[in-house]
């Protein structure tokens, strides 16, 4: 028979309160509307929720010439960038915009730091969509970098008027890495008055580093395009325990939990709690373990939807 493990789930895991928000505005969308509804890029880096919209009539695009005159379109949580606003005005959508109110401070933020004569020092993953939106937000005065090394190659002056900001989903650790290099090259430089990385974000990843004295293994739930979700397993993974990111239960693999005693679940801010239930469920009915939920942050924070939404919710 299958030796017995036990499970310690995260707290707090999965959805925040930028990816429910983002979720109800397609929902109450589709309720006020009707299919077809655009939605600019994935709604959520989630591909069940993806899936599961596509199936209503959510059709999601990159180009906003897919979409016909006067359709209703929705802007990703993750943000879009000035340009993509003007050709959304110009074609005469109508637009309900589920930009995370967190990334949109961070947009702001940007806005504020060019009108004042700032170069701008964005530290963010290239080809995100949330970097792309946040960069998108001037034309100009934005230079994006990624690790640590990428600072040597800044050739900006010694007494030049400098700023970063951050995409909200990094690592934290690493982030703090990258900034430290940062002041050290240039003193001057102007940081966030809070950081921009989120509660969510960071409220995630402590919860990771607080289970991984229990465990020998960490299921992270969520997508392989999840930024949150990969900082998860790449957190783990740097703290020695081996860690697996899974969309849903016929990933999970049974060589993974040889000689393993405790596992660990979490998952990205993306990942539906309905999925991580799935999951655990898989593992009990190889293994018949016990579910050991961790203490941690209990989360309050909720956004309120867009006004032409408000009332149809
Ligand atoms: Fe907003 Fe943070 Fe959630 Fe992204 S992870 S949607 S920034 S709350």
């Amino acid at each position: 028979m299958l030796s017995k493990k036990t499970i310690y789930l995260a707290q707090p895991r999965g959805f925040c309160a930028g990816v429910e928000r983002a979720i109800l505005i397609v929902e109450e969308a589709l309720k006020k509307y009707g299919a077809p509804i655009y939605v600019r890029h994935e709604i959520i880096h989630n591909a069940y929720v993806v899936k599961d919209f596509e199936s209503r009539g959510v059709v999601f695009i990159n180009q906003l010439d897919k979409v016909p005159k006067g359709a209703i379109l929705i802007f990703s949580a993750h943000g879009v960038s000035k340009a993509v606003r003007y050709e959304a005005d110009e074609r005469q959508f109508q637009v309900f915009d589920a930009t995370c109110p967190l990334v949109a401070k961070v947009h702001a933020e940007v806005v504020s730091l060019k009108e004042r004569g700032f170069q701008i020092i964005m530290i963010g993953h290239r080809g995100h969509p949330e970097v792309e939106g946040t960069m998108g937000q001037v034309d100009s005065s934005i230079h994006l970098i990624e690790h640590v090394p990428d600072v040597d190659q800044l050739t900006f002056d010694k007494d030049e008027l400098l700023a970063y900001v951050t995409q909200t989903t990094l690592s934290v650790d690493e982030t703090q890495e990258i900034t430290a290099a940062l002041i050290k090259k240039y003193p001057q430089i102007h940081a966030p008055k809070r950081q921009d990385i989120c509660y969510a974000t960071q409220n995630r990843q402590d919860a990771v580093k607080a289970m991984i004295p229990h465990v020998d293994i960490v299921i992270v739930v969520g997508s392989q395009n999840s930024s949150n979700s990969k900082r998860l397993q790449e957190l783990a993974s740097s703290l020695q325990v081996p860690a697996f990111l899974v969309d849903d239960p016929s990933q999970i693999k049974s060589e993974w939990f040889k000689s393993v005693k405790n596992i660990g679940v979490t998952a990205g801010a993306s990942a539906p709690e309905s999925l991580t239930s799935e999951i655990i469920d898989a593992i009990n009915s190889r293994y018949r373990g016990s579910v050991v939920p961790m203490p941690g942050i209990e989360e309050t924070i909720s956004f309120s939807l867009p006004k032409g939404l408000l009332k149809a919710a």
